[in-house]
């Protein structure tokens, strides 16, 4: 099917994207790297959008340190997510979630904040967000807003986003001597949206659990969380799947998917030490 769009405007700036956006009222949609947004024009399942392209504001583009937090520009390629030697050192789990992401020629053009912004439970960004306690920054008409992963997924394809707004970075604690960052994911081919997936942090002894592909959005896994706390890897598998709430489809069955994240979940203690 042909895209059906209602115009296309390039944003040079950050303000003048939210100028294009309060002009378009309600109809604007930012364009970053395309990956979701033109597949979805597409398939005809958004349409009649007026297309903002962001991708050329540099302002959104990199990471830097700023204090103890290491922030990362929206428009931060996936590519450059797996490369950045920052990105490595302080906050490995995104650099190694992001080879995971689709295939080379979308991490090429892929960002991290059109990621975080599409909130497709089964993308490995929002998890691992959640699971480095991490914060989204957002700007928009009356300045800027610092919204908590964990409370920025809503649902399926659901953010505190509001439309006049933009994603401009993600804000992530730099990790700690020791910290421990693992990501692990079933899926049935290399490079396709995972069956079910976990991404961990472990800090100061604590352990923080993000899941993807096993609900309608990125969960937060307390129960299991505080079983691997105490060293409990069958109490945190048990809790693990109560934690989760996968659907069935076409993919896979949920009672599948539940059995997958404790197969996971048990690898990656291994991978920790864990037990
Ligand atoms: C074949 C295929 C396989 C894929 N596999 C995976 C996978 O395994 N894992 C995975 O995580 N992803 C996967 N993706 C999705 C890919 O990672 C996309 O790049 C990503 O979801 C969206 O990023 P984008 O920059 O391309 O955003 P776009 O497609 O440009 O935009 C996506 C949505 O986010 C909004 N948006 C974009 N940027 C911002 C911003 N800064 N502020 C506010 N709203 C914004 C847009 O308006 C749009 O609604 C796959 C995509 C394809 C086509």
């Amino acid at each position: 099917m042909k895209a059906s769009i209602g115009g296309y405007t390039r944003a040079e700036t950050v303000s003048h994207a939210l100028s294009l956006l309060a002009e378009a009222n309600g109809a604007g949609r930012l364009l970053a790297g395309g990956q979701s947004l033109i597949a979805a024009l597409n398939l005809g399942t958004t349409s009649g959008d007026m297309l903002i392209d962001i991708a050329g504001i540099g302002a959104l583009r990199g990471a830097r340190i700023d204090g103890n937090r290491l922030i990362i520009g929206a428009l931060t390629r996936h590519a450059d997510i797996a490369s950045d030697p920052l990105i490595a050192e302080h906050a490995p789990l995104l650099a190694k979630a992001a080879p995971l992401v689709a295939h080379d020629a979308i991490r090429n053009r892929g960002t991290i904040g059109g990621s975080l912004a599409y909130a497709d439970p089964a993308a490995e960004y929002p998890a691992c967000a959640i699971a480095l306690d991490a914060t989204i920054i957002l700007e928009g008409p009356n300045g800027t807003r610092q919204v908590a992963a964990q409370d920025f997924f809503l649902g399926l394809f659901e953010t505190a986003r509001a439309d006049d707004e933009i994603l401009a970075a993600i804000a992530v604690p730099m990790a700690a001597d020791g910290e421990r960052h693992v990501i692990r994911e079933a899926a049935r081919r290399s490079g396709d949206y995972a069956l079910a997936g976990l991404a961990v942090v472990r800090r100061d002894g604590r352990h923080r659990i993000g899941a993807f592909a096993l609900g309608d959005r990125p969960l937060l896994c307390e129960g299991a969380m505080a079983a691997l706390d105490g060293g409990d890897i069958d109490g945190a598998v048990a809790a693990l799947a109560t934690d989760v709430d996968p659907t069935s489809d076409t993919q896979a069955s949920a009672a599948y998917r539940r059995h997958l994240a404790g197969v996971l979940l048990r690898r990656i203690a291994i991978d920790l030490g864990v037990g």
